[in-house]
């Protein structure tokens, strides 16, 4: 008997150019290229390392809740610039620049529908929209995804992917959306109702410090970049060198900041028991 048996598939390495566009995603976890077929079928999930990929918004509800019930509050409220805000790009740019990429018209999703039968209502920032950040519009949209759950009295669950945290193109008016949002949960909450926030890669800064934070239960995907400030900054501070997996889901789990980190082919499963045992 051969003490190694034949392998029984063979991993093709293949270089950028033979790369052709849109059937292929090198992996950010491990390098490896990987058929864009098998990663949809894998929940864009790598199937060699584990690396949770970004999902928009729509994808992710598409995943948690059951097929055709999603219904979607206040679908055309836009952002205005209050602060006529000029960089190297302006806002009125930036907003067009990301509403055309991604195909919507703010960073965050809301509405309500089932999720194996039960009735929720989820809001969804999606990272790929200037860095999920929330200004007034992503702030009102989920404040008022939030009263619409206490008014109903429904179980909430708010996905995170936000990098940007509070949205600075908007200065002042994005730094108040963290205390809306808040005192509205803080209603929620005295309703006695359930509110899991799900973390996913990335949430930082005034998403964590606000809604994000707040959840009766905290759940992240595995590896996800979870904080306030970013670490090279934490260090320049501290003049300290922070542990390697610093802010990330497993880190946090270990020091006591989230409640469990769930796969994303389980999470659907995951978040409808916590929905039953939390009533
Ligand atoms: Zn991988």
């Amino acid at each position: 008997m051969a003490l190694f048996g034949k392998p029984k598939y063979t991993i093709v390495r293949l270089k950028k150019k033979d790369i052709p566009d849109g059937l292929w995603t090198k992996c950010e976890g491990c390098s490896e290229a990987l058929y864009n077929k098998t990663l949809e079928e894998n929940l864009k999930v790598c199937p060699n390392c584990n690396y949770h990929f970004v999902l928009g918004a729509y994808e992710r509800i598409n995943m948690l809740l059951d097929a055709g019930t999603f219904q979607e509050y206040d679908k055309d409220m836009f952002s205005d610039d209050p602060l006529e805000f000029k960089g190297p790009k302006t806002y009125v740019d930036k907003l067009a620049q990301d509403q055309n990429t991604t195909g919507l018209k703010e960073a965050a999703i809301t509405g309500e529908g089932l999720l194996n039968n039960k009735s929720i209502i989820i809001a969804v920032t999606d990272s790929r929209f200037i860095m999920g950040s929330m200004g007034s519009v992503v702030g009102e949209k989920i404040t008022r995804a939030i009263e619409a759950a206490t008014k109903n009295k429904l179980p909430l669950i708010i996905v995170s992917g936000s990098g940007g945290g509070a949205r600075m193109y908007e200065g002042m008016f994005s730094l108040m959306q963290m205390a809306k949002t808040s005192a509205a949960l803080s209603y929620h909450h005295k309703e006695k109702l359930a509110f899991i926030s799900v973390l996913t890669n990335p949430t930082m800064a005034g998403v964590m410090a606000s809604f994000a934070g707040l959840g009766d239960i905290i759940i992240a995907e595995p590896k996800a970049l979870i904080g306030f400030t970013g670490p090279r900054v934490i260090e320049q501070t501290i003049r300290q060198k922070l542990p390697s997996n610093f802010q990330r889901s497993e880190f946090l789990l270990e020091h006591g900041l989230i409640d469990m980190i769930v796969q994303r082919k389980d999470m659907k499963g995951m978040l409808s028991q916590l929905i039953d045992y939390l009533g």
